[in-house]
């Protein structure tokens, strides 16, 4: 599987994901074959909109990444455009952290390599 796209989107401050180009099956990373339509390397790289939602989570008690201190939350966050993302979850405590809670992405564009995290929407209590 190729992510450079997604690599280069967030170095030009962007969360670039895929989907099948043919049957329009969310997938990051991409697999070779869609699982829907087992189209072969149909990846179709598109900008997402950052928003998306907690679908699972985690909170790893061992630090592996530098930067992030245990404990720290390692989530799987859905996109409003439906592929799923893992990531990690800034400014809120690992006791606060909901499934379902809306958020956005937050690219780091000048981090090597660059990477996104996510925080809670600001209006995310309204919808
Ligand atoms: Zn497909």
């Amino acid at each position: 599987m190729d992510v450079q796209p997604h690599v280069d989107g967030l170095r030009a401050g962007e969360l670039r994901v895929a989907r099948c180009g043919s049957c329009g099956t969310p997938a990051f990373p991409p697999p070779r074959i869609c699982p829907r339509c087992a189209t072969r390397d149909a990846a179709e790289w598109f900008t997402a909109s950052g928003r998306g939602t907690v679908w699972s989570f985690a909170v790893f008690h061992k630090t592996y990444l530098a930067g992030h201190p245990a404990p720290y939350p390692v989530a799987i966050v859905e996109l409003a455009e439906g592929p799923r993302i893992i990531t990690t979850l800034t400014g809120l405590t690992t006791a606060d952290i909901r499934v379902g809670q809306p958020v956005i992405a937050d690219v780091d564009a000048h981090s090597e390599p660059p990477r996104v995290v996510f925080r809670p929407e600001p209006d995310g209590a309204a919808r």
